[in-house]
């Protein structure tokens, strides 16, 4: 029996999303699990395969509210017995109402002239399964002791979502992290790279700044392979150079177009990086309206 068995789904055609399930041998911790129907086209047959039964008890923790993560929470819970979802509870409020998940986080920019695509909404929503409501809610330094499996412990990683957690083994030695880092961004299932998601400037560029302080063996991230060593510092260094990149062009942006035109800010942000050539602009709208309440927040009064 493995310790640790990461299960990889996708979404679209190239999109991967990963469930890890920490074995033992009378519990198993499961952090995330997919969108709607990874578990029913990966995570069960993945299981089966192997000849891996789930014990009594599993306990789920889900990083956070986006449909990728927690949609396929609901068919876990029909299929694996005493399935127990974890979740911090800011995000968890989200993931118990579709409708507050979609108008909060989804499509929250209609009034400022960038509503979502309804064809996205009606994706969101697949993906999403069935809203989800936590029977736990933790935080920062909730521990696991999975006897052989090791000692695990809740970490609180913000900034892409304001409950964002993740997982880390007592040693340090393994984390899982969710998209509490993006990088450049993350491939769409298209294939084509969408801008890192973020809504707390501030909140993100600490958790970058906790990860690099964490001296992690392995991150496991949701949709990237497995970092360590030299490639982990030059991702954590790729995310905050990303975030001062959007920043800086916000700056400059709103010098032009002031901070009322969303849409504007989003298109002069987006044609003046390049990085996200096949993305909308307004996959920038969450970012970059982080930079402006953060820089609004810093002027003198
Ligand atoms: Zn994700």
């Amino acid at each position: 029996v493995p310790r640790v068995l990461i299960v990889e789904g996708r979404i679209g055609d190239v999109k991967p999303v990963r469930t890890a399930i920490i074995m033992s041998p009378g519990t198993w911790l499961w952090v995330d699990a997919g969108i709607a129907t990874t578990p029913r086209d990966a995570i069960l047959p993945e299981l089966r395969r192997r000849g891996l039964p789930p014990p009594e008890r599993n306990l789920l923790l889900v990083t956070h509210c986006d449909v990728d993560h927690f949609g396929g929470a609901a068919a876990l819970r029909a299929e694996v017995p005493g399935m127990t979802v974890l979740a911090h509870p800011a995000d968890a409020r989200l993931m118990e109402d579709l409708d507050v998940l979609i108008a909060e986080r989804y499509d929250r920019f209609g009034s400022r002239g960038i509503p979502a695509p309804p064809a996205r909404l009606t994706q969101l929503r697949e993906r999403a399964g069935a809203a989800v409501r936590a029977d736990v809610h933790v935080r920062a330094g909730t521990g696991f002791d999975l006897g052989e499996a090791g000692m695990w412990e809740v970490l609180e990683l913000p900034g892409h979502s304001a409950g964002h957690l993740g997982l880390a083994a007592r040693d340090g030695e393994v984390v899982f992290a969710g998209d509490a880092v993006m990088g450049r961004g993350v491939l769409d299932g298209t294939g084509s790279l969408q801008p890192p998601h973020y809504v707390d400037v501030d909140a993100y560029l600490g958790t970058i700044d906790r990860m690099a302080s964490l001296q992690i063996g392995t991150l496991h991230l949701g949709h990237e392979p497995a970092l360590s060593g030299d490639a982990l510092d030059s991702y954590l260094e790729l995310s905050r150079q990303t975030v001062h990149e959007i920043g800086d062009a916000v700056s400059r942006a709103t010098g032009g177009v002031g901070t009322a035109d969303l849409a504007g800010i989003c298109e002069a942000v987006h044609a003046s990086l390049g990085h996200w050539p096949d993305a909308p602009a307004a996959a920038l709208a969450d970012p970059i309206t982080a930079h402006l309440r953060a820089s609004s927040g810093r002027m003198p009064a």
